[in-house]
C-alpha cells in the first residue's frame, strides 16, 4: 500500500453529498438556445469563425483558439447562430463578455468526426492536437487549457502523474457519479495522458467517502499500472497542491508549479474529455453537472450541453425559487453566488446549488479581528490569512503579495472558522485583482519607457555616427590641403612656381586666376558656381546655428569667403566689360542649354532629398518638420523658375534657327 502524507490545517464540512450521488446520471435536454461564452478558460478568448444567420451543426467548430494559450468553442448541438454580443457569464464579478447565442433546431445532428480506434497508432504530438482541436480546458475549477498543461514546459520530464478525484468540496458529487458510471472512459483517458507523458507511475488521489468510485475505478485500471490511492476525507484535499503532498510528501515551492517538481495533476472529467475527443473525435461540448440545494426538487447529476442556460435548467430541476436563499454556481466553499439565472453554463461549472436559507444562512455581520489565529491554524497553504486580511484591507498590495498572496488557493477554510465572521475569501480576491492591475499597468508603462528610449538611443547613435562621417571628411579635407601645400612649397623651392597662396578655413572649389585666358563666358560660369556654393554654405550655416555651434563658426567663415569670391567675379566680369557690378551680362551670353538642363535636373533632385528627409522627419523627428516644409517649398520654386528659364531658353534657340 501507498504510503500517505498528510497537508497542514484544513476542516470537516458537513459533506451534504447524499442528496445528490444516489441516483445514475441523466440527460438534462437541449435548451430552445444556447449562450456559449468565447471565454470560458484561462488565457485569450478564443476567435469567431461564425456569423449570424449561419446553420451550425453538433460539434461544429464557433469560435478557434487564438494564440497558444486558448481553447476553442464549438455547437454543442444543431441550430442557428442568431445573435453575437455581450452576455453576463458566470463569474464572480457579475462581468459580461462576448458570447454565441444558438437557437437549436432539435435535430441535434452531428457535424463530421473522425474518430481513433487505437490511441496509440497516434503520436503523441498528434493526440495533443486533437486535444486541442476539442476545446478541453481543466474541468476541475481554473479551466486551464488541457493541451498546455499536456506540455510541461523546457521539456520537463513528468515523474509522477496524478488523477484529481478527491473532489472534497461539500454538495458537488459530479466527478463521483462519473467515477462510478464510466470508470473505463476515466481509466482510458488518464491512460492517454500517461502516453503522452510518460510518468514514473500514476496515481489516482481519491477522499475514501467514495466508496462505490473506488472499487469501479480499481476494477476499470486492474490491467494497467495505474494505482488508487484512497486517502482520509478533509477539506481541501482536492486542492492541487494539497493532494500532491498527501500523495507523495513534495511541497510545490511557493510561486511555482507543480511541473517544477515533476509533478502532473489532471481532473477525473477532463480525463473523459480527452479519451471522448482522442477516441471519437468529440469536442467538449457537454459535461456533468450536480443540482442539488434545499430548493432543488430534482437533485442529482446531468450531462448538461454547455451553454445551457441556468434559468432553463432550474425550471427543468424543479427550483423552488419562494424557498431559495442563495444560488451558487460551484461548491458552497469556493463557488461564487450567481444574482441572476439567465447565465449560461461553461466547460467548468460542475455544480448549481440552490441552498435555502437553513443550509446557507446569510452570514453574520462581520466583526473586529480578535486575533485568535483559528485562521492559519486552518490554512492548508500555511499562510498568515488575518495579515493578509489587514494588508488587503490596507490596500497594501506589495506587502500581501510578500506574504504569499498569491498561494492562497481560495479555499475559504478560514472564512469557515473565523468566529469574527469576516468575508476574508472576498478581502483576498479583491487584493490579486488588484495586483493584477497594477502589474499590467506596469507593464504597459514599462513598454513605452523602453520604447521611448530606444527611440532615443537611436537619435544618439545617428547622430553620432553623421558627426564621426563629418569629422572622417573635414580631416582627409586638411590632409590633401596640407599635402597640396607641401607640393606647392617644394615646387617654389625647386624655383618653378611662386608659393601656393594660405589654405583657406573652408576649401572653395571656384579658383579665380587673371592668367590672359579667362573669358567673359569663363566668368559667368564661374560666378553662377560661386554664387550656388555661397547658397549652400549660408544654409549650412543657418542649420549649424541651431544644431551644431561649433561647427556654425568655420562655416561662418566659408560664407565670408564664397561672398568674397562672388563679389570677386562680378568685379571680373564688369571689369571686362561683361556687364554692371551685380554681374548681370551685357552680352545675351546667358547659360547653355546643358548647363540649364542639369541646373534643372539638380534642383529636382535636391527637391526630393528634402521631400525624403521631410517623410523621415514626420516618423522621427516631429520637431524638424515645419522647417523642412518651408524647405520643399522654396524649392518647389527653385524648380519652377529653372524649368521657366530651361524653356525660355529653348524657345529663344527656336526662334534663332528660324531666323
Ligand atoms: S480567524 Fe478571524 S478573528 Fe481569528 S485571527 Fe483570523 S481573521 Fe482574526
Ligand atoms: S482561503 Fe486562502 S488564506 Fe484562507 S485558508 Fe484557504 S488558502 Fe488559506
Amino acid at each position: 500500500m501507498k504510503k500517505i502524507w498528510d497537508f497542514h490545517g484544513g476542516i470537516h464540512p458537513k459533506e451534504n453529498k447524499d442528496q445528490s450521488n444516489q441516483s445514475k446520471i441523466t440527460n438534462a435536454g437541449i435548451p430552445p438556445q444556447l449562450i456559449l461564452p468565447l471565454q470560458q478558460h484561462i488565457g485569450q478568448r478564443a476567435e469567431l469563425v461564425v456569423a449570424v444567420g449561419d446553420r451550425v451543426l453538433k460539434g461544429q467548430l464557433i469560435a478557434d483558439a487564438h494564440g497558444p494559450v486558448s481553447v476553442a468553442v464549438h455547437a454543442p448541438t444543431s441550430g442557428t447562430v442568431t445573435a453575437i454580443e455581450e452576455h453576463e457569464v458566470p463569474h464572480p464579478s457579475g462581468m459580461s463578455d462576448l458570447c454565441v447565442f444558438i437557437d437549436t433546431d432539435g435535430k441535434d445532428e452531428w457535424c463530421e468526426l473522425y474518430p481513433c480506434d487505437d490511441y496509440s497508432t497516434l503520436s503523441p504530438t498528434e493526440i495533443l492536437g486533437r486535444v486541442r482541436k476539442a476545446g478541453i480546458a481543466g474541468m476541475g475549477g481554473a479551466g486551464f487549457p488541457t493541451e498546455i498543461k499536456l506540455r510541461p514546459p523546457h521539456e520537463d520530464k513528468v515523474n509522477t502523474l496524478i488523477l484529481n478525484a478527491a473532489e472534497c468540496e461539500p454538495y458537488i458529487t459530479a466527478d463521483d457519479r462519473l467515477m462510478r458510471e464510466r470508470a473505463e472512459e476515466v481509466i482510458l483517458g488518464f491512460e492517454i495522458m500517461a502516453y503522452i507523458l510518460q510518468p514514473g507511475e500514476c496515481l489516482i488521489g481519491i477522499e475514501d467517502n467514495k466508496p462505490e468510485a473506488i472499487k469501479a475505478l480499481r476494477e476499470a485500471a486492474k490491467e494497467t499500472q495505474i494505482e488508487v490511492v484512497v486517502i482520509p476525507t478533509k477539506y481541501p484535499s482536492g486542492g492541487e497542491k494539497q493532494l500532491i503532498k498527501i500523495l507523495t510528501g513534495k511541497e510545490v515551492p511557493n510561486g511555482r508549479i507543480p511541473a517544477d517538481i515533476s509533478i502532473m495533476c489532471q481532473n477525473v472529467a477532463t480525463a473523459t474529455a480527452v479519451y471522448r475527443a482522442v477516441r471519437f473525435g468529440e469536442p467538449l461540448i457537454s459535461r456533468v453537472t450536480t443540482f442539488t440545494g434545499d430548493c432543488i426538487a430534482n437533485k442529482g447529476n446531468q450531462q448538461v450541453l454547455i451553454g445551457t442556460p441556468v434559468s432553463w435548467l432550474l425550471e427543468k430541476n424543479g427550483y423552488l425559487a419562494q424557498k431559495g436563499s442563495r444560488l451558487v454556481m460551484g461548491g458552497p466553499m469556493m463557488g461564487f453566488t450567481l444574482h441572476q439565472t439567465n447565465i449560461p453554463t461553461v466547460k467548468t461549472s460542475n455544480c448549481i446549488l440552490a441552498a435555502s436559507q437553513k443550509e446557507l444562512p446569510q452570514p453574520d455581520p462581520a466583526m473586529a479581528c480578535i486575533r485568535c489565529g483559528m485562521c492559519s491554524e486552518v490554512c492548508p497553504a500555511e499562510l498568515l490569512p488575518q495579515q493578509l486580511y489587514w494588508f488587503a484591507k490596507g490596500q497594501e498590495f506589495e506587502k500581501a503579495e510578500h506574504h504569499n498572496l498569491f498561494d492562497c488557493i481560495e479555499c475559504g477554510a478560514c472564512s469557515y472558522v473565523c468566529p469574527s465572521s469576516i468575508p476574508l475569501v472576498q478581502y483576498y480576491r479583491y487584493a490579486k485583482g488588484e495586483v493584477r492591475q497594477i502589474k499590467a499597468d506596469q507593464e504597459k508603462s514599462n513598454q513605452a519607457r523602453e520604447r521611448f528610449e530606444f527611440r532615443q538611443e537611436r537619435i544618439e547613435r545617428e547622430k553620432e555616427e553623421k558627426e564621426a562621417k563629418r569629422k572622417a571628411r573635414s580631416e582627409a579635407a586638411a590632409k590633401a590641403q596640407a599635402a597640396k601645400k607641401a607640393a606647392a612649397e617644394a615646387e617654389a623651392k625647386e624655383g618653378k612656381t611662386e608659393p601656393a597662396p594660405a589654405p583657406e578655413s573652408v576649401k572653395t572649389d571656384i579658383k579665380v586666376n587673371a592668367a590672359p585666358e579667362v573669358t567673359l563666358e569663363g566668368l559667368q560660369k564661374k560666378l553662377l558656381m560661386a554664387e550656388d556654393k555661397l547658397s549652400k554654405m549660408k544654409a549650412a550655416w543657418k542649420d549649424a546655428q541651431e544644431n551644431n555651434p561649433e561647427r556654425a563658426e568655420k562655416l561662418a567663415l566659408a560664407v565670408e569667403s564664397s561672398k568674397a569670391n562672388v563679389a570677386k567675379f562680378k568685379q571680373q566680369i564688369t571689369d571686362l566689360g561683361g556687364g554692371d557690378a551685380s554681374g548681370t551680362p551685357s552680352a545675351p551670353t546667358g547659360p547653355s542649354l546643358e548647363e540649364l538642363e542639369s541646373n534643372l535636373e539638380k534642383t529636382k533632385g535636391k527637391l526630393q532629398l528634402i521631400l525624403n528627409t521631410l517623410e523621415d522627419a514626420k516618423q522621427n523627428h516631429p520637431d524638424r518638420v515645419e522647417k523642412l516644409e518651408r524647405a520643399v517649398a522654396k524649392n518647389h520654386t527653385r524648380v519652377a523658375s529653372a524649368q521657366a528659364a530651361l524653356t525660355e531658353a529653348r524657345e529663344q534657340q527656336t526662334t534663332e534657327s528660324k531666323g
